[in-house]
């Protein structure tokens, strides 16, 4: 039996080792961080088949209002079933202003004419929010959609999210949104479906899908 290398000489190297890599790593975030230094609203979008979009984007409204920011929300389609964001909101959230497009989803109005009347009048109130400085976070929930059925003209969309003021960080969620979307959009991230509780049978349930 070898007498050179005993069970501490290799928790020892072991230790070590570890400690240098994450030395390394830690010089290498530090860097990072520091090159990132432009101070600027974000635009993100949350795409993707899976859950967990538009409820992060309620992640981002509690964090903001945890530092006193003002916060406007504008949901382009709602169901039927009122959400617990909503409900929270509506009652006890005046810090926060709240749009509701009020349609449902497309499948359950079937009328294209009346959807499109209403995706324009909610796009005025969203529009008014990214014109005004003094909104710190704009959500702009299920937006995609409106440019994927060319409810509302994308060159519009777009130049409203671009020309926004500087400070405003600006959320849109929803599946698709088109390339012209992704582009402009400072951070993208796409909520992969692996699987859903829905498709084993298990009803939504309330504070989490809803
Ligand atoms: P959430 O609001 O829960 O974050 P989301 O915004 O990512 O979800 P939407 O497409 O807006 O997703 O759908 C909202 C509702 O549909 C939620 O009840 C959610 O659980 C459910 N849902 C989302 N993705 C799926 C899926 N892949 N299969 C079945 N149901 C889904
Ligand atoms: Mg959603």
């Amino acid at each position: 039996m070898s007498e050179q290398n005993p069970p501490e000489d290799k928790n020892q190297q072991k230790e070590e080792r570890h400690k240098k890599s994450m030395q390394k790593q830690k010089a290498n975030v530090d860097a990072k961080i520091a090159a990132a230094d432009i101070e600027q609203g974000i635009a993100l979008l949350l795409t993707g088949n899976g859950k967990g979009k538009s409820s992060s984007a309620f992640g981002m409204v509690l964090r903001a209002l945890g530092y006193g920011q003002k916060v406007g929300v504008v949901q382009f389609i709602k169901g039927q079933q009122m959400s617990g964001e909503e409900l929270y909101i509506k009652n006890q959230c005046p810090a926060v202003t709240l749009y509701q497009m009020g349609t449902g989803f497309t499948w359950n109005t079937q009328d294209r004419s009346g959807d499109i009347a209403a995706a324009e009048t909610t796009w005025q109130q969203a529009s008014a929010m990214l014109a005004d400085a003094s909104y710190d976070l704009v959500v702009l929930d299920e937006l995609t959609y409106m440019l994927g059925y060319q409810y509302l003209d994308e060159t519009m969309v777009l130049d409203a999210i671009r020309n926004r003021p500087a400070e405003q960080s600006v959320v849109v969620t929803g599946r698709g949104g088109g390339t012209g979307l992704q582009e402009i959009m400072d951070t993208v991230s796409e909520v992969k479906d692996i699987k859903h509780a829905f498709r084993a049978g298990i009803k939504a349930r309330k504070g989490v899908d809803y």
